[in-house]
C-alpha cells in the first residue's frame, strides 16, 4: 500500500479565482503565471482551469514546452526573456513571447533577428523597466535609449506592439503609500516612460487584489490564482479558495505521560498525560522541517498543534484532545479547513514557499469540485 499522503488540486478552485480576478476590472488581460511548475501545483494539472486565461507567464522554457504540448495555443510570456541564443531558437519553434530586461538581451536580440532573417514567429516583447524593485530591468534613465531600440526593432520586424512592464515592491504592504518605492510612485515612473500605443504591465497578485487601479492592462497574478494571500489580508477576506489540499493519515498513536518528550532532540515535552498521533508526511514531501511546536494541523474538525520536530517522513501532532482521532484518520497539513498562508506564518515563510516545495514523491490527485 502507498504511504497515505496526497495533494489534491481542485481545478475549479482555480478557475474560480481566476474569475474573481477577471472581475475586478474586465478590462484586464489576464495572464496568470504558471512558473516553478505552476507553483507546485503542476501545470499539467492546472492548465484545464485557466482556460479563461488570455495569455499564461512563465520563466522556463521546459515549462513553457509542455504548455504548448498540452494544447496551449494562446500566447505564453517567458518572465525573464530569454538566457542565451538557443533559448530564442526554442523561443520561435513554440510561439513565445518574452520579457527583455537589459541592454545585453537587447543587443542580442537584434543579432538573432538580423541572421534570422525572416521570422517563423514574430514575438511580442515586453519591456521591463526598472522603477525601484532594483532586481531587473532597464534604469529609468535608460528608458527612453531602450525604448527608441526597441521601436527600431519592432518597426524593422513588423513586430507587435510592445508591452512595457515593470514589477512592484511593496503592493503587499498594508501601508502602501508609506513604502519606498510605493506603488504609486512605480506606476507614476513607468507611465511617464511609456509610448502611446504601447499596452502596459505592472500588476501581481497583490496590485491586483490591492490597488488594481495601478495594475495596468496586462495583470500577472500568480499565487491569488493558487488561492494563497500576497498579503496584507487573508485569502477568504480576498474572497480566494485554495486550490491545493495536503492530506495524510495517522499511522500510529502514542500514550506519552507528563513530562515525557517525543522526536529528534526532545523538542516537545508532555504539559499532561497526551495523545501523540504520527502522521505520514516530513520534509522529505516538503512539509518545512522548521515548523515549530504548536504549527496548526487539522483532524476530525479540530486544530491539531504539531508536537516536536519534523522528520523526514513523519511528523507528530498532538491529539489529546481530538475526539476520534485513531489510525486512519485523515490529517489536513493545509487546504479547505487550514490555509496554507496560516501553516506558513506559523513556519516564518510564505505560502509560496511550502507550495512550491512539495517534493515529486507526494502524488497529486485533480478534482472539480465548485462547492467545497
Ligand atoms: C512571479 C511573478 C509574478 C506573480 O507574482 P505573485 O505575487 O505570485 O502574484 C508576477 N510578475 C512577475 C514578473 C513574476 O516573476
Amino acid at each position: 500500500m502507498p504511504r497515505p499522503i496526497r495533494a489534491v488540486v481542485n481545478l475549479a478552485a482555480i478557475a474560480y479565482n481566476l474569475e474573481l480576478i477577471k472581475k475586478i476590472q474586465p478590462e484586464w488581460h489576464c495572464m496568470p503565471v504558471v512558473k516553478a511548475n505552476a507553483y507546485g501545483h503542476g501545470l499539467e494539472r492546472v492548465v484545464n482551469g485557466l482556460q479563461a486565461a488570455d495569455l499564461l507567464a512563465t520563466l522556463e522554457l521546459d515549462g513553457a514546452a509542455k504548455l504548448r504540448a498540452l494544447g496551449w495555443n494562446k500566447p505564453i510570456v517567458l518572465l525573464e526573456g530569454f538566457f542565451n541564443q538557443s533559448d530564442l531558437i526554442d523561443a520561435q519553434a513554440l510561439k513565445l513571447d518574452f520579457v527583455v530586461h537589459s541592454d545585453a538581451q537587447l543587443d542580442a536580440l537584434a543579432l538573432f533577428f538580423q541572421a534570422a532573417g525572416k521570422l517563423a514567429y514574430k514575438p511580442r516583447l515586453f519591456i521591463k523597466l526598472n522603477t525601484g524593485m532594483n532586481r531587473l530591468g532597464f534604469p529609468e534613465e535608460q528608458a527612453a535609449a531602450a525604448i527608441a531600440s526597441v521601436k527600431a526593432l519592432v518597426q524593422q520586424h513588423e513586430l507587435p506592439a510592445p508591452v512595457l512592464m515593470t514589477h512592484f515592491a511593496n503592493a503587499d504592504a498594508a501601508d502602501m503609500r508609506a513604502q519606498r518605492p510605493s506603488p504609486a510612485r512605480q506606476h507614476t515612473a513607468l507611465m511617464a516612460a511609456k509610448p502611446d500605443e504601447w499596452l502596459c504591465s505592472l500588476g501581481n497578485s497583490a496590485a491586483v487584489l490591492n490597488c488594481p487601479e495601478l495594475a495596468g492592462n496586462i495583470v500577472r497574478p500568480g499565487i491569488a490564482i493558487y488561492g494563497a494571500s500576497p498579503g496584507p489580508r487573508t485569502a477568504a477576506e480576498y474572497g480566494l479558495r485554495p486550490a491545493m489540499q495536503l492530506c495524510s493519515e495517522i499511522i500510529a498513536l502514542q500514550k506519552v505521560s507528563a513530562g515525557q518528550r517525543v522526536g529528534y532532540g526532545s523538542r516537545w515535552q508532555a504539559p499532561i498525560d497526551s495523545t501523540i498521533a504520527v502522521v505520514a508526511c516530513g520534509y522529505a514531501d516538503g512539509y518545512p522541517r522548521h515548523a515549530p511546536d504548536g504549527t496548526p494541523t487539522w483532524v476530525n474538525g479540530h486544530v491539531a498543534p504539531l508536537a516536536g520536530r519534523v522528520s523526514m517522513d513523519m511528523l507528530t501532532i498532538d491529539v489529546t484532545h481530538i475526539p476520534g482521532a485513531q489510525v486512519g484518520s485523515v490529517v489536513q497539513l493545509w487546504g479547505e479547513q487550514l490555509p496554507v498562508d496560516t501553516v506558513a506564518g506559523h513556519c516564518g515563510t510564505i505560502a509560496y514557499e511550502l507550495l512550491c516545495a512539495v517534493t515529486p514523491r507526494v502524488p497529486f490527485t485533480v478534482i472539480d469540485q465548485p462547492n467545497i
